[in-house]
This record gives C-alpha cells, sequence and structure tokens, in this order.
C-alpha cells in the first residue's frame, strides 16, 4: 500500500512539473503585442515577429469580445517552436487577466484514470471561470467581555457564548458560535484587544491591542502592536470576488475531502448529476446578480493525437452556452484521423474542419530568433555576452529554438561553476557537448542502432 502511495505522490510532482515547466518557458509572453488597430507591433508584450499570425490572432481577439465565435474554434498550423502555444495564450492574456488559460496535448487526452471525454470536459470547464460577487459584513472593535456559556451536560460538540465589541460611540454584543469561538483561541483573543470579525466566514482577526490599553505595555512585552479603537459605526461592508473555474467547482462538491483534492490532483471521474446541480446553481447566481461567466482559453497542443471520437464530442461542445475558447494546434499536414483509415488535411474530420479559422506559422529569421533569445535571457536573469548571444543564435536556427532556449539556464550554471558572472562562447560550447539536440540524438541512435534491444 504505502508503495503505492508513494508512487502516486511521485506521478503527480512529475506532472506540476511538467505543468510549471511549460508555464514557465512562456512566462515572457504578456499579450499579442498589438497597436489599437490591431496592428502587430514588431517587438511587444514579450512577442517577436510573427507578424501575419499576430494579426490574424488580433482579428479572432475582436471576434471573441464581440460574442462571434460560439460554434467556432481556431487552428494553429504550423512547424514546430513557431509560436503556436506563445499566440494561444497572447490571446488568453490579452483578453483579460483574470482569463482561464489550460494547455494540454492531445495525448494527455488517453489516462488510464478516465475516460477521454472526461478529460476533455475537465478540460473544458477547467477553462471557465466563474466570478464570483460576495458582501460579506466586517465588524471591527475594541473586545469588552468575552463570555463563554457552559457546555451543555453529555459533551455537545457546539460552543456558544457572547461578545461585546466597542467603538468610540457604542457598544454591542455578538452571538459567538463554535467557528468564531475557536477562531477566538486560535488568535488568543482576550478584553482590551482590537479585532476583526468576518461575519460570512466567522473569522476573527485580531489586529493589536487597544491604545487605551497601553498601560499593558510591560506586561505584553515589546512585540505588541497598539491600534486605535475604531471610530463610530462598527459594521463596514465589503465585496470581495473570486474567480475560480467550474472545475474547482465540480471537484469541491463532487469528493468527500472537498478542496483538498483539487491539491492531491485526486480528481477522478465526476457524476454528470453532481455537473447538472452546479451549472443550475451558478444560473442560478448569475440571475440573481452574484456571479458572472469568464470564458477562458483551452488550448489543445498535438491535436492529430485525439481520435474520431474525441473530435466528435468537441464539435458537439462547441455548441454548448458554456464553451471556452478552443484554441487547437498541429504540425502534421495530411495525415490519418485517429480511429479511422481515412486521411485528412492535419488528421482532423472534416466537419470540425469546416467549424475552423485557421492561422498559419511560419519558420523565425535569425534576426527574430536573436531577439526571442535576448527577451529570454532577460526574463531568466542571465548575463550574456554578444558572442555567445550569436552562437546560440546559430544553434537554434541549426536545431530548435527550444533547444537553445533550455541552453540559457544550463549554460548560466556552467558559467557560475567557473565563478563567471557572464555566460561565454565555451559555456555555451560545454553544454552543446553535454546535451545533444534531437538531430544529433537520432544520428546516435541510427548509428549504434543494432547495440540497442527493439
Ligand atoms: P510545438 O509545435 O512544438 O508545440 P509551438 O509552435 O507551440 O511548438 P512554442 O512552444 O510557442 O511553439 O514556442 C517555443 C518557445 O519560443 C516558447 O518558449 C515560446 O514562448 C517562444 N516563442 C515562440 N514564438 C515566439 C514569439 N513570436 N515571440 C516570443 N517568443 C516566442
Amino acid at each position: 500500500m504505502a508503495a503505492a502511495g508513494t508512487t502516486e505522490v511521485k506521478m503527480q510532482e512529475v506532472k506540476d512539473l511538467t505543468r510549471i515547466e511549460r508555464i514557465g518557458a512562456h512566462s515572457h509572453i504578456r499579450g499579442l503585442g498589438l497597436d489599437d488597430t490591431l496592428e502587430p507591433r514588431a517587438t511587444s508584450q514579450g512577442m517577436v515577429g510573427q507578424a501575419e499570425a499576430r494579426k490574424a490572432a488580433g482579428v479572432v481577439l475582436r471576434m471573441i469580445e464581440e460574442g462571434n465565435m460560439s460554434g467556432r474554434a481556431v487552428l494553429l498550423a504550423g512547424p514546430p517552436g513557431t509560436g503556436k502555444t506563445a499566440i494561444a495564450m497572447g490571446i488568453a492574456q490579452a483578453l483579460g487577466e483574470d482569463t482561464p488559460f489550460t494547455s494540454i496535448a492531445g495525448s494527455e487526452i488517453f489516462s488510464l484514470e478516465m475516460s477521454k471525454t472526461e478529460a476533455l470536459t475537465q478540460a473544458f470547464r477547467r477553462s471557465i471561470g466563474v466570478r464570483i460577487m460576495e458582501e460579506t459584513e466586517i465588524i471591527e472593535g475594541e473586545v469588552v467581555e468575552i463570555e463563554m456559556d457552559q457546555p451543555a451536560a453529555g459533551g455537545a460538540s457546539e460552543m456558544t457564548g457572547k461578545l461585546t465589541l466597542k467603538s468610540t460611540e457604542m457598544e454591542t454584543v455578538y452571538d459567538l458560535g463554535t467557528k468564531m469561538i475557536e477562531s477566538l483561541n486560535k488568535e488568543k483573543v482576550s478584553a482590551g484587544d482590537v479585532i476583526t470579525i468576518d461575519k460570512a466566514s466567522g473569522r476573527i482577526t485580531k489586529l493589536g491591542r487597544s491604545f487605551t490599553r497601553s498601560g499593558d505595555y510591560d506586561a505584553m512585552g515589546p512585540q505588541t502592536r497598539f491600534v486605535q479603537c475604531p471610530e463610530g459605526e462598527l459594521q463596514k461592508r465589503k465585496e470581495v470576488v473570486h474567480v475560480v473555474s467550474l472545475h474547482e467547482i465540480d471537484v469541491i462538491n463532487s469528493r468527500q475531502q472537498g478542496f483538498l483534492a483539487l491539491f492531491s490532483g485526486d480528481t477522478g471521474e465526476i457524476k454528470p448529476e453532481v455537473r447538472e446541480q452546479i451549472d443550475s446553481k451558478v444560473a442560478e447566481w448569475r440571475e440573481e446578480g452574484k456571479a458572472t461567466i469568464v470564458p477562458g482559453v483551452l488550448f489543445i497542443d498535438e491535436v492529430h493525437m485525439l481520435d474520431i471520437e474525441c473530435f466528435s464530442w468537441l464539435n458537439r461542445a462547441l455548441e454548448s452556452d458554456l464553451a471556452p475558447v478552443l484554441i487547437i494546434a498541429t504540425n502534421r499536414g495530411i495525415t490519418r484521423i485517429r480511429g479511422t483509415n481515412y486521411k485528412s488535411p492535419h488528421g482532423i474530420p472534416i466537419d470540425l474542419l469546416d467549424r475552423l479559422i485557421i492561422i498559419t506559422t511560419s519558420p523565425y529569421s535569425g534576426k527574430e530568433i536573436r531577439k526571442i533569445l535576448d527577451i529570454r535571457c532577460e526574463e531568466e536573469d542571465v548575463e550574456m555576452s554578444d558572442d555567445a548571444r550569436e552562437l546560440l543564435t546559430r544553434i537554434a536556427d541549426e536545431t530548435s529554438l527550444r533547444y537553445a532556449m533550455h541552453m540559457i539556464m544550463s549554460a548560466s550554471l556552467v558559467c557560475s561553476k567557473r565563478r563567471g558572472t557572464e555566460v561565454e562562447i565555451e559555456d555555451i560550447k560545454k553544454v552543446y557537448s553535454l546535451f545533444i539536440d534531437l538531430k544529433r540524438s537520432t544520428n546516435f541512435l541510427l548509428e549504434y542502432q543494432s547495440e540497442y534491444l527493439f
């Protein structure tokens, strides 16, 4: 049992790491880098070149903002490392900072833990945010007295009591329940403290000792904070806004351990009844003005890895009221649709192709690669000489942009090992000999294939 548990934890860590890595590689992208007329700026918001694709993405952005994307999706088609993921992320960021962005690879859908349509449903619902407006009353005052009731006979677990709070103008008595008493004990609140009570959650926060009790200074020690007893009215209204995804609400309501499942990743399959209930609850909140929907972006890379059943699911799901903006990407040309014997452009069935707005990306020029690498050096806080940057640019051109980008951090480590302050050509050469790129790896395998077991 213990061994199985450890494997699970490890698998989860690995999954989280790939996610961090994927987001980390695009941390310099902050939008599409367009001006007000949707023309791409040469370099802006971390985006370089790829002008035509960014311009087209700008038109898509306008369509999304005007609500003209329903039933449609975007396909980004182009060679590896030409910024397909970067553009999808740029669209999400241009839509606003609360916009959920989910990025998955087509192959991730096929897992032993859940069916493919469940995995797709979860990805869809992860990409739809619910902005919840909550009004809560915050009460601030100086504690005059805390009175606990005697526990009822039979050791009932409910605790009750009374709390008297005062401002400069008035005193008010509040009833205490178990949650508030636990919070009072945790904060070690006593008479003379100034506290706030969040009425919705029952949470009590100690702000400090009231100035009127400054005589306590010696007894309380030098760390004590003294604060003014609040003036006037005790009650204040405060609006709190949180954005959670529909998937998070599903998980919280479907598992016994509630929101903890979100951290353990143990979400499993979610029953359709739970989702129906959540959808009608959210609809109710929207009607009452308590919540609004924030449609996000779902990006599916390597979409040719999906099979015909997944494509039919996507086709249907795009019609739903609560669909996120779907952006799919592939670097394949005409290829077989998985699960069939038919070939089709990008391995995508015709009925889905019909709904797609297709944007193509093309390889970068040397100058553009250099600019992207410069931006990444800055993002990763790495100092690098001009010569080393030139060499790295050449390597990117001959291998791949991603390989060269990975070299920045490793070359910086090699540099600090020799106590250097700036990455030099030598460091790049060393990393180039330590870690092989795809082309060299393939050549190596071809040369020594007889020594490998297949
Ligand atoms: P694949 O087909 O292999 O998934 P991709 O087309 O999605 O590749 P990205 O992952 O977006 O390519 O690009 C590789 C790296 O280069 C990423 O770190 C990305 O942020 C960066 N990048 C790509 N294009 C640009 C660009 N136009 N401006 C700035 N950075 C870019």
